[in-house]
């Protein structure tokens, strides 16, 4: 720990300095910088290619620390953080005027949360201000649950990486808006909508035209992989051209192994949790392959499974496989 501990003072010396550093949360790797430093979080974009209507997440270390960044907390807002924070869940309130116009891409409110993980909660406690991070990959593309995948796409344009291993909830954090006082899913993710509904009562889904959950700045698609990715399709009458290099992404053990040139199984058991961990290393495994393209098995949406189907939605092509 104390190698770690030298390199978390060295990352918020980084952040205090108006520097981007790449650590770990419980969800994915974020790239973070100072949120009141306006060109510190610019390179945060540039570095990403991000564009600039795309809000990000502000992470506090304390539940306390989001008083001074927003207006009021709704009674709703307060159950919900005092239930799942530190966790995966963020929520969008009205913001105090301090915060920099960059970091909510023009927009009256706030997105926040607390991350569950040591490393991150001493980078932001240690960096004595609140830091605004969207993960840690370019933009479009999946989102890094190890800091080899950070390496790989921002390597070099991040000042450090911290490093603490995957990512043991493998998706983003559950978005809740609280405007007008009505909670709003604007995104799922790791905490479910029934462990919200099971706090706070009945949620309405905010959705785009696609019929997808939708924030401002998420697009119909994204955590793309540079090959397709084919979500409906039909096991009985599914026939591939031999020429074909196709991979699956399958839920549990797949029966036919031969059709495929590569599988990846997000979980053996079937277990929700485990397919979420395992999600976003196995696309980008099957990235490396030079497959024509990716058959992905659909998903239950119970629990963690909304987060999974509506990541491979935007992750997926629409059309013709063949
Ligand atoms: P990322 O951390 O890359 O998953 O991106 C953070 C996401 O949070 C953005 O894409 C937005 O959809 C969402 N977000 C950030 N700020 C706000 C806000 N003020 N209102 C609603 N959604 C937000
Ligand atoms: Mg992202």
């Amino acid at each position: 720990m104390g190698h770690n501990n030298d390199l978390i003072l060295r990352a918020a010396e980084i952040i205090r300095r108006g520097g981007i550093v790449a650590f770990p949360t419980e969800t994915v790797y974020g790239l973070g910088a100072d949120a009141f430093n306006p060109l510190a979080v610019a390179r945060v974009f540039e570095a990403k290619k991000r564009p600039y209507f795309d809000p990000l997440i502000v992470h506090v270390a304390h539940p306390v620390d989001m008083k001074k960044l927003v207006k009021e907390i709704p009674l709703n807002a307060q159950k919900l953080t005092e239930r799942f924070w530190p966790g995966p869940l963020t929520v969008v309130l009205l913001k105090e005027e301090d915060i920099p116009d960059i970091v909510t891409a023009g927009l009256p409110t706030l997105a926040i949360r607390m991350p569950n993980h040591p490393m991150a909660l001493s980078l932001i406690r240690e960096s004595n201000s609140p830091i605004a991070a969207p993960s840690a990959n370019l933009f479009g593309y999946v989102s890094p649950t190890t800091a080899e995948h950070v390496q790989e796409q921002l390597g070099d344009q991040v000042d450090l990486i911290l490093d603490g291993g995957p990512c043991p909830v493998g998706v983003e954090s559950t978005i809740v808006s609280f405007l007008e006082g009505k909670p709003k899913l604007l995104r799922p993710g790791g905490v479910s909508l029934e462990e919200i509904e099971s706090i706070i009562g009945k949620v309405e889904i905010s959705r785009n035209k696609e019929g997808t959950p939708s924030a401002p700045g998420m697009l119909p698609s994204h955590y793309a992989p540079r090959t397709p990715i084919v979500l409906d399709w039909d096991d009985q009458s599914l026939v591939i051209d031999k020429e074909k290099n196709v991979g699956l992404l399958a839920f549990r053990e797949p029966r036919d192994h031969l059709k495929f040139r590569h599988i990846e199984v997000l979980s053996k058991k079937g277990d929700l949790r485990e397919a979420a961990t395992n999600l976003f290393a196995a696309i980008r495994r099957l990235d490396r392959w030079n497959l024509d393209f990716i058959l992905a098995e659909t998903i239950p949406e119970i629990g963690l499974g909304r987060a999974i189907m509506d990541r491979l939605r935007r992750a997926s092509i629409k059309g013709e496989i063949n």
